[in-house]
């Protein structure tokens, strides 16, 4: 999954995601990507948020509305981050054989401030603000 989130100069939100669906995918599945609210969503007066990762996961939880809807309650992006990563976690913990699950999201808020968490380690994203030029920055993780 590639996505992508903006706050441009007149505080103004944007996003897009793009994907090519998960590894070894069922003919005629419909991941996260193209659903709002899962792999993507944003609201102009909150933030904005995407996610990488097995879609279902992310369609089971309403990943990115309820990343989205975190940080309206007050959450900073990386804690709401955490926090879905943690409830999408405590869904499939119990699952065997795990190591296959990988669940990500960025989230970018109104202040312009932003932050991701994922699964697992492996995950990385790009940040560019007037004084950042391409910055690459290496994911939190809940699991070593
Ligand atoms: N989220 C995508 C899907 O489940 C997979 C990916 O991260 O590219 O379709």
């Amino acid at each position: 999954t590639i996505s992508l989130l903006a706050l441009d100069e007149n505080g103004n939100l944007s996003g897009a995601c793009t994907t090519s669906g998960a590894a070894w995918k069922m003919h005629g599945r419909v991941g996260d990507s193209p659903i709002i609210g899962a792999g993507l969503f944003l609201d102009n007066e909150v933030g904005a948020a995407a996610a990488t990762g097995m879609g279902e996961a992310m369609m089971k939880t309403a990943g990115s509305a309820m990343v989205v809807e975190l940080m309206r309650q007050g959450k900073s992006p990386e804690e709401a981050c955490k926090e879905v990563v943690k409830r999408i976690y405590k869904i499939y913990q119990n699952t065997p054989d795990l190591e296959w699950l990988q669940v990500g999201f960025i989230a970018l808020n109104k202040n312009g401030e932003y932050g991701s968490y994922c699964l697992r380690p492996g995950f990385n994203y790009a940040v560019q603000t007037k004084s950042l030029k391409n910055q690459l920055i290496d994911g939190k993780y809940l699991l070593p």
